[in-house]
């Protein structure tokens, strides 16, 4: 695999040794990897990736040592410091790095502070942005993370922070008020606080809410359900993180929108789930 893709002709960037190079690897399709992602992947001396990365991805880097730095099986998580740290002395060995991270390295992924810790260290780093799974993942499910007749703004929140608990510093108020879409990361685990919340601060309880687990990858689920019953629902099915859960009459979308059951060979729908007219009946 690793040489039959050719990259276009251009100026692509060398993994210089003694660098670490911070890569978003997607939410899990291979084929949502950026062309700079592959470039530094046939690079590497190491690799070194999230419980969230598809092992596929690495079969793009057999020439590099392949490390693991995520959670499984019930161990706990590496450190984020001893992580940093051995970026640290990789780069100081003189190996071309490849930090390689789930969705995109800068949304809810430390990839800001494993940088810094980098920088600190006077390792030059690169950055590759990726697709964020709270994006691409919903598009995966037929949703569309905006949409001019639902929403002008999109609000990403994490689900819990560093300590495990529910972010207490989240002003729910704001953020229910603050956008018509939510896009909740991280969120399974304290999902019966964060709909009630967003119900205490005025979000309807019917409103349209979708669950989307393994989001691009082929144990994809998708689970349509609305704010006041999404707690519920979760308990009741067998869906796990990693997920993303949404918020938002966006979600309606995916009556029309759910590409993958097209490719599952359902014909096209052609309804109006908004109630606003197709886009080629209005302006
Ligand atoms: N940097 C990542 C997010 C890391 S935080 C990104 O940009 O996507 C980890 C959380 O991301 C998970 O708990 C889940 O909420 C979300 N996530 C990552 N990959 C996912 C996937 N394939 N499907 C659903 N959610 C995913």
């Amino acid at each position: 695999m690793s040489d039959s893709l050719p990259l276009p002709q251009g100026q692509w960037p060398t993994l210089e040794p003694g660098w670490v190079w911070l890569c978003g690897a997607g939410p899990g399709d291979p084929g949502l990897l950026t062309l700079h992602a592959v470039n530094a992947l046939r690079q590497a001396d190491v690799v070194i990736y999230d419980a969230l990365v598809q092992e596929a991805i690495l079969d793009w880097a057999p020439q590099a040592e392949h490390i693991y730095a995520g959670k499984r099986g019930g161990k706990p998580s590496a450190k984020q410091r001893d992580i940093s740290l051995r970026l640290v002395d990789l780069a100081r060995a003189g190996k071309r790095v490849l930090r390689l991270k789930g969705g995109d390295p800068f949304v809810f992924g430390r990839g800001g502070e494993e940088a810094q810790t980098l920088v600190q260290h006077n390792v030059p780093v690169r950055i590759i942005p990726g697709i964020s799974a709270g994006i691409g993942g919903l598009a995966y499910a037929g949703i569309p993370v905006t949409h001019r007749d639902v929403n002008q703004s999109v609000t990403f929140v994490t689900g819990h922070d560093q300590s495990g608990q529910t972010p207490s510093s989240l002003d729910w108020q704001s953020i229910a008020k603050g956008s018509q879409v939510i896009v909740i990361y991280m969120g399974m685990k304290h999902v019966e606080r964060i709909a009630s919340e967003l119900i205490k601060a005025g979000r309807p309880g019917d409103e349209p809410c979708a669950v989307v687990c393994a989001a691009t990858t082929d144990k994809q689920l998708v689970l349509e359900t609305t704010l006041a019953t999404m707690p519920q629902d979760i308990a009741n099915s067998q869906l796990e993180p990693p997920a993303i859960l949404c918020v938002g009459r966006s979600v309606l979308m995916r009556q029309v929108l759910d590409w993958q059951a097209m490719t599952q060979g359902h014909a096209p729908r052609n309804l109006d789930p908004l109630g606003r007219g197709r886009p080629a009946e209005s302006a």
